[in-house]
């Protein structure tokens, strides 16, 4: 069994902004700041680019604004991505396609998101059924611990151990790199984010492309 964990923005789709206005335009209106700083997003997780948010604005990084922020984020996403012209990245349809159809495959997500928001931009893009496990964005604020928890839902989906060999995490930014290490997966990193393909480099991932359309074949001889 080979275990495939994919990262959502950057890696899967990229949102023409919809996502990041989504979170700036909840975090401004609920908590009553009218020109909110800007936070890094890339690679990050939705729980702790929030506490930088509320750290930058002296609002109490408590459970309670967390879920505050949360609910009214997910409100707006829901409008905004049909609103934003995002996309589907290249190569990602043909190749989740072909990686459903094999024996011995399972397809994951690890990603910053929170698990409502990953479902909502996926299910825009129509790719949301290749999924049925992962590790979401909602409590923890570092990705590591993001990726711990999608190797336990992996091996909970499984209903049995997975070597960590056979995990593969496929990502955009160095995070991905990272987290994927802090599991013992093997790493996939795609150029299709805002990190270049150097800095991706930098990071040495197991495999490095300029975008998906090439993953099928370079997996395969590894699968
Ligand atoms: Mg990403």
């Amino acid at each position: 069994m080979n275990v495939l964990l994919f990262d959502i923005d950057g890696t899967l789709i990229q949102t023409g902004g919809a996502g990041g206005k989504a979170l700036m335009t909840a975090f401004a209106e609920e908590f009553g700041i009218t020109d909110p700083r800007p936070v890094a997003f890339s690679g990050r997780t939705d729980r702790g680019i929030a506490r930088e948010l509320f750290e930058r604005h002296g609002i109490e990084d408590t459970a309670e604004n967390w879920e505050r922020l949360r609910a009214a984020y997910l409100q707006r996403l829901g409008r905004y991505l049909p609103r934003h012209q995002g996309h589907v990245l290249p190569g990602v349809v043909a190749l989740l396609e072909s990686l459903s159809r094999r024996d011995h495959v399972a397809l994951g997500l690890l990603t910053g998101n929170v698990r409502d928001g990953a479902r909502l931009k996926l299910e825009h893009y129509r790719l949301y059924h290749h999924f049925e496990f992962g590790g979401f964005g909602d409590l923890h604020p570092h990705r590591d611990d993001v990726a711990h928890d999608a190797l336990r839902a992996t091996r909970a989906h499984l209903r049995r151990d997975v070597p960590q060999e056979s995990v593969w995490v496929i990502g955009d930014t160095p995070m991905d790199v990272q987290c994927g290490r802090a599991i013992g997966a093997r790493v996939l990193a795609v150029a299709t984010g805002i990190h270049p393909r150097e800095e991706l480099a930098a990071a040495a991932p197991d495999i490095l492309l300029d975008d998906l359309r090439q993953a099928d074949g370079a997996l395969s001889e590894l699968l």
